[in-house]
């Protein structure tokens, strides 16, 4: 059974002070314990919101660069957030790729890395509305986790986590219905059981992200193949990010 995740994608929003404020009110938030919940924070605030998580809940980055150390300006290595507390980091977010031009073949790079210095991720994937408009969205789907994912062995696979966020859905207000995103992940379980079998398959969370709320969430959460959300603006706001996590 994979694990339910309520993922928080702050992107580049709140100040220090409103983030820690956040984080203390999650925590301290009435929240199922069946729900492994995480947020991840514009870097800078990583290791302060750490110790404010107290481990009740994860706290990741948006972004970590393949590289162990070097002349990458900017950049941060994953042991470089390991050592500020942080084990958690997203990969393949559409707004890396699109506005930051990270390809499949860099988005693999970092897969490798977290994996070989033990980081877990949620890998996203999601398709534009020209590809949902032409009908492609499985092909398209299903080729970026071939080229940036599919690589890893079943071992490495285990306890994965996917992030289904189609593209037209991500700030849009405009949510995948319940039967869309069910398709889409029952698709991607599908070619997960195909490659690596039925306890692996079973075991990956898959997670949905785009426009989901404190409205929606119930109905979302309610299909079969969807193990949670990676929320993004409405996890800005304790009150409904809790409603969320709550809303399985
Ligand atoms: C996201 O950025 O991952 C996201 C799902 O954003 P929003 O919830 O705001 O659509």
């Amino acid at each position: 059974m994979a694990q339910k995740i309520v993922a928080g994608n702050w992107k580049m929003n709140l100040s220090a002070g409103e983030g820690k404020t956040l984080v203390s009110e999650i925590v301290a938030g009435d929240r199922s314990s069946d729900v492994a919940v995480m947020v991840f924070p514009p870097s800078l605030y990583v290791q302060k919101l750490s110790e404010v998580a107290k481990n009740e809940i994860s706290v990741g980055v948006q972004n970590f660069n393949p590289n162990e150390s070097g002349a990458f300006t900017g950049e941060l290595a994953i042991s470089q957030v390991k050592s500020v507390g942080s084990s958690i980091g997203l990969i393949g977010h559409s707004e890396r790729r699109s506005l930051f031009g990270e390809s499949d073949a860099f988005l693999k790079l970092k897969v490798d890395a977290a994996i070989a210095q033990g980081f877990q991720f949620i890998f996203c994937c999601g398709e534009p509305l020209e590809i949902r408009e032409a009908g492609t969205e499985f092909n398209y789907v299903k080729n970026q986790l071939e080229a940036s994912l599919f690589h890893l062995s079943a071992e490495q696979m285990k306890n994965g986590i996917i992030a289904y966020e189609p593209v037209w859905a991500i700030g849009t207000g405009k949510t995948a219905t319940s039967s869309q995103a069910e398709e889409m992940h029952a698709e991607i379980r599908s070619w997960l059981t195909e490659k690596y079998g039925e306890d692996t398959a079973q075991s990956v969370s898959i997670l949905y992200g785009g426009s989901c709320n404190n409205k929606n969430a119930k109905e979302l959460f309610a299909c079969p193949n969807v193990d949670g959300g990676l929320i993004g603006g409405a996890s800005l706001k304790a009150e409904s990010f809790l409603e969320i996590i709550n809303a399985f």
